[in-house]
């Protein structure tokens, strides 16, 4: 018997960072839709626990997003038992869009499935902050506000209506060295979220976009300043807002028009390699 679960990209639609607490990690104030460009994790039975990728570079022992998932839930539950995961990879490594914690959240739910748990979704979210600040929202991969340290998940029963146009630059960038160079004192643009929310939850688009941010954009943009022209190049082939997501490098366009969407793909895919065309998940 072989469980597939589905690792669905995330993107900011914005993304405050408030302050640091004394253990380091940091307090957000995030709303973060899911689109459809995902990583496939395949989980079959096995005695002992084994992690592969398709990737060529990413690890596959307990450096691995999805095995610390998988060795959380094990020691969570009290589980013997192990798993063959297989990870087959389609989301940008170190991009922005989440993908090694949707990797892991898929774990905990496939594994859920398959150690006959049966544990709710907001007892996987729960488990899951111990991997990484994202996989609690991984777990639900549904829109919603995100609060605290990435643990507090409301979903807002309602997806933005458009289209998305994602640009990924050559560079990689490490979340470690972004947060480490978050500095509060600096002035950072700071979102609006409830206009984000409030503009989800009325189908209101330009409302949701008038609050749209990213506060670690600056500091990401100050080491790589591509995201920034890929911004540019966005908004003037016709996005109706661009902003980088999570700690970068990705950025990506929002467009309601399916047509101007098109336009804005085609167009980018003669400055950038990586660009796709995808929509929120529902
Ligand atoms: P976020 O937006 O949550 O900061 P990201 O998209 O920037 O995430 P990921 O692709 O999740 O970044 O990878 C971040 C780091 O985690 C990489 O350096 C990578 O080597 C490591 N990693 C561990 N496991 C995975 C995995 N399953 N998939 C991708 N990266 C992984």
């Amino acid at each position: 018997m072989e469980i597939v679960q589905k690792a669905p990209a995330k993107i900011n639609l914005s993304l405050d960072a408030l302050y640091q607490h004394r253990d380091g990690a940091h307090e957000w104030e995030m709303v973060m839709t899911s689109v459809d460009l995902a990583d496939y994790v395949h989980i079959s039975p096995s005695s002992r626990l084994s992690v592969s990728t398709d990737s060529g570079f990413l690890p596959e022992d307990p450096r691995n997003l999805a095995y610390q998932a998988a060795l959380v839930l094990q020691r969570a539950a009290g589980v013997h038992q192990g798993a063959k995961i297989r990870l087959e990879k389609h989301i940008p490594v170190a991009a922005g869009l989440g993908g090694g914690s949707s990797d892991a959240a898929a774990v905990l739910r496939g594994l859920n499935q398959l150690w006959g748990l049966n544990w709710p979704l907001e007892r996987l979210a729960k488990i899951g902050l111990a991997v990484d600040s994202d996989v609690p929202y991984c777990v639900y991969s549904r829109t919603a506000l995100v609060t605290g340290k990435g643990e507090i998940v409301t979903p807002l029963d309602r997806r933005p209506d458009c289209w998305v146009v994602l640009a990924k630059p050559r560079v990689s960038v490490s979340t470690q060295s972004i947060l480490r160079a978050i500095d509060y004192e600096q002035t950072v643009p700071h979102p609006d979220t409830k206009k984000v929310v409030a503009g989800i939850k009325q189908g209101d688009l330009p409302l949701m976009i008038s609050g749209m941010a990213n506060s670690l954009q600056p500091v990401t943009a100050a080491k790589h300043p591509e995201i920034l022209a890929l911004q540019q190049r966005l908004v003037r082939f016709g996005a109706d807002h661009a902003q980088m997501s999570g700690s970068g490098p990705t950025v990506f366009g929002v467009c309601r028009k399916r047509s101007r969407a098109h336009r804005v793909y085609n167009s980018m895919k003669g400055f950038c390699r990586e660009v796709y065309l995808v929509r929120p998940l529902q």
